[in-house]
């Protein structure tokens, strides 16, 4: 069995010289409803169908005049009102002439600001600016073309798509959208010890919950999960469930990759052709991470340990599975925090430890809990993130600036 343990670094390496290779290959498109596309990547750009304004349009309710005529001393003349969805069919603005104006109507033509309603006042058909008000030409007016000229790019391919994104397409005309097909992820959980969900454990046994979590994971991922019957500690079982996944782009396996007697994993892949990338990382949690290449396929043989599970999925599969999802910018979700607490830790791995973040505050603080290591998934459901200790650190303090990993 090859033994390669990287560094976090070389190993997150490694996995982003496939995830380039991967952006290489763009997946296959599929066209769906507006609605449908959120959270899907984007295959073909969204292009301005027209003009963004499509005519000058008035930021405020107000009066549509000219800046020129302003003069705290003259009333100006209102000569007619326009809100919006009405289009000014009159003649253009002459000097010393305002119209009334709302929110999103277009500006007529003659017309070079908008005064704020808060700014007048009006006495039966005319109007006087507040004296201490300046007007600048062009002032609470958007001109026509100024967001976007029509068939500029809205939206690049290979974004996932935000509200935003499907706001930007709706304002586009876009009713049908191109979107990448999803890559499908198998998911096979292994271990003697597992029984389904739905059964009642003997003491000795335990619910396999890891073929859900990597389920949730690889769906907000943008991926399809294919989840596989578990297989036992047994090779040759471990083999016939992997040749079972040859149709997806991705395996995730789950236990057996350990140094444990019963860890058959690695030999099971081994024997069907893989080349390993790495066999381990100087991690915590998530040691024993196993990431190579099948005939057929990437494989990752994730640790069974469930927090372990979880935050290798986050480190290494993720952006890969972004990668297939045809994301032009996959990666990992980090944020900085303030340490709430010291820290004490042995160097020589690099540590995600779970923490209960506050978002809520200026300048985020990070609390790391308190748990009994990768398989305590109990206290683990507390957190929000996980808090990079770095290989080389012994000691942190209060206030401390910290990485965190966000789930
Ligand atoms: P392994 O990586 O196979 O040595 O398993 C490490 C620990 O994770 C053991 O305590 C297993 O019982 C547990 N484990 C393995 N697979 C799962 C799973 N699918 N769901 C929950 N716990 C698991
Ligand atoms: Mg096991």
């Amino acid at each position: 069995m090859p033994d390669i343990v990287l560094t976090y670094t070389d190993a997150a390496r490694a996995v982003r010289k496939e995830v380039e290779r991967v952006l290489r290959h763009k997946p296959a498109v599929e066209q769906v409803p507006l609605l449908a596309a959120f959270h899907r990547v984007l295959a073909e750009p969204i292009l301005a169908d027209r003009d963004q304004p499509p005519f000058p349009r008035s930021t405020r309710d107000g009066f549509a005049c000219r800046a020129a005529d302003i003069d705290g001393a003259k009333p100006l003349q209102i000569v007619g009102q326009l809100k919006a969805g009405d289009v000014w069919k009159g003649v253009p603005l002459a000097a010393g002439e305002a119209i009334e104006i709302m929110t999103g109507a277009p500006v007529p033509t003659g017309a070079d600001c908008v005064v704020m309603v808060e700014h007048i006042k009006t006495n039966e058909d005319t109007l006087l600016v507040d004296s201490d008000r300046i007007v600048e030409p062009g002032e609470n007016i958007v001109p026509a073309g100024a967001e976007a000229k029509s068939g500029s790019v809205i939206v690049s391919a290979g974004t996932r798509l935000a509200a935003s994104h499907i706001a930007a397409a709706a304002a586009c005309g876009y009713a049908i959208v191109p979107v990448y097909v999803r890559p499908r992820v198998a998911i096979l959980a292994t271990g003697d010890e597992l029984v389904p969900v739905d059964h009642t454990p003997l003491t000795h046994q335990i619910r396999n919950s890891n073929s859900y979590s990597l389920a949730a994971q690889t769906k907000l991922t943008g991926a399809q999960p294919v989840i596989l019957p578990v297989a036992t500690d047994d090779k040759p079982e471990i083999e016939s469930a992997i040749r079972s996944a040859s149709g997806c782009d991705l395996l995730l396996l789950s236990g057996g990759v350990s140094m444990g007697k019963y860890d058959f994993v690695e030999q099971a892949l081994m024997s069907l052709g893989a080349e390993f990338l790495f066999t381990g990382a100087k991690i915590q949690p998530g040691r024993p991470v196993v990431f190579g290449k099948l005939p057929q396929q990437y494989f990752f043989g994730l640790p069974g340990n469930p927090v372990s599970t979880m935050v290798t999925f986050l480190l290494f599969p993720q952006p890969l599975i972004a990668a297939f999802s045809g994301e032009t910018h996959p990666g990992l979700r980090f944020m900085l925090a303030r340490l709430a607490h010291d820290h004490r830790v042995k160097p020589g791995l690099t540590r995600f430890l779970p923490a209960r973040v506050d978002f809520n505050i200026a300048a985020p603080q990070a609390a790391i809990i308190s748990w009994q290591g990768s398989g305590d998934l109990a206290s683990t459901a507390g957190a929000n993130g996980f808090v990079v200790i770095p290989s080389d650190a012994e000691k942190l303090a209060a206030g401390d600036c910290v990485s965190v990993l966000l789930v």
